[in-house]
């Protein structure tokens, strides 16, 4: 691990003038994905700015909505009353992630900001990574894939993101409250990760010295009508091969009138498939209309050597998700 300065402040304004103090600096909270990749020499940081002490806590009503603290734990953001009565997709997306050591303490923040497990951006013994090192080539491209993406690629960066709680979030229609050197600003969460084109190193929209001071969730009083569904290779403590988060708003007929379905696993962001959704709006959720909306927005998807088992995957998880949304009971 490289040398670091550390420093701790206690409000958002002192936070954002050590960031500025540089040089290499990093905002830091859980640790959970940070302190793992400069251990691995993945990534560096000259200067970490400890941001526990800033006031981005608690889960709390606000707008009709709800306003989740960027610094509360993937443990309270899951367990919260809150949450599991009003958006269980959340709830049941951060309980799919990680282990419960992890979850206790991880930041939603964090999770929201944490890089790909691409091995080839993890392992910096592998030469090739332009995430990494930007015109350096992509390992992944012509040598293990199976976990990469299906969607939005680009022949630079086949990488995924590997949160589930954001796949939850984007569904949900989330705003990103952002703070810093120039104020604040709100980002449509479908709009805050990027796709990788010709510049993979650039995960996110925030500019130098942003950071996220909370997520604010919509009033969306049929979120309760979700479900999260998750495949992987074990149980528990793994990432997605492909996830889906689903939110239904139907009539008493069982007719579609509002459908949210965001994609995890497939892309370098959490995939809003918004053909899917057009598709099943003011339909009924039969198999073969369920079917034909997963293909809808399947239709552009290519696999590489070993993760070609993904787009049929992808189908089969659209499907399931949209019926257990179905199915929920207030
Ligand atoms: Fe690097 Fe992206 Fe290629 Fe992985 S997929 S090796 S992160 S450029």
């Amino acid at each position: 691990m490289n040398p670091f300065t550390y420093v701790r402040p206690t409000t958002v304004d002192d936070a954002i003038r050590e960031f500025a103090a540089g040089p290499n600096a990093a905002y830091i909270a859980g640790g959970t994905n940070l302190v793992d990749y400069m251990k691995m020499g993945s990534l560096s940081a000259g200067r970490l700015i400890d941001i526990n002490g800033l006031p981005f806590t608690g889960i709390s009503e606000h707008n009709g909505g709800v306003r989740i603290g960027a610094l509360v734990s993937n443990t309270e953001l899951a367990n919260h009353p809150l949450i599991r009565s009003r958006y269980p997709v959340l709830s049941q997306a951060t309980l799919a992630g990680a282990s419960q050591q992890l979850r206790n303490m991880a930041s939603v923040g964090g999770n929201v900001l944490q890089h790909t497990r691409c091995y080839y951006f993890y392992d910096p013994s592998f030469p090739e990574c332009n995430k990494r090192v930007p015109g350096s080539g992509c390992g992944a491209l012509k040598g293990e894939n199976r976990i990469h993406a299906i969607l939005g690629q680009s022949e630079a960066c086949i990488a995924v993101h590997p949160s589930d709680m954001c796949v939850a979030f984007s569904a949900l229609d989330a705003m990103v409250q952002v703070r810093g050197p120039k104020g604040s600003r709100a980002v449509p969460f479908a709009e805050f990760h990027r796709l990788p084109g010709n510049t993979p190193h650039i995960d996110t929209v925030l500019q130098p010295g942003e950071l996220i001071a909370s997520i604010d969730l919509p009033a969306l009083p049929y979120a309760w009508r979700s479900r999260y569904v998750k495949a992987r290779d074990r149980h528990s403590y793994a990432f997605a091969l492909v996830s889906v988060a689903a939110v239904i708003n139907a009539e008493p007929d069982g007719t579609i009138s509002e459908a949210h379905l965001a994609l995890g696993g497939v892309a370098m962001k959490p995939w809003r498939a918004r053909k899917a959704e057009a598709a099943l709006r003011g339909k009924k959720a039969e198999a073969e209309t369920v079917l034909a909306a997963a293909n809808s927005e399947l239709a552009d998807a290519h696999g590489y050597t070993d993760n070609s088992f993904k787009i049929e995957l992808a189908r089969r998880c659209i499907k399931r998700a949209v019926r257990l949304a179905m199915e929920a009971q207030v």
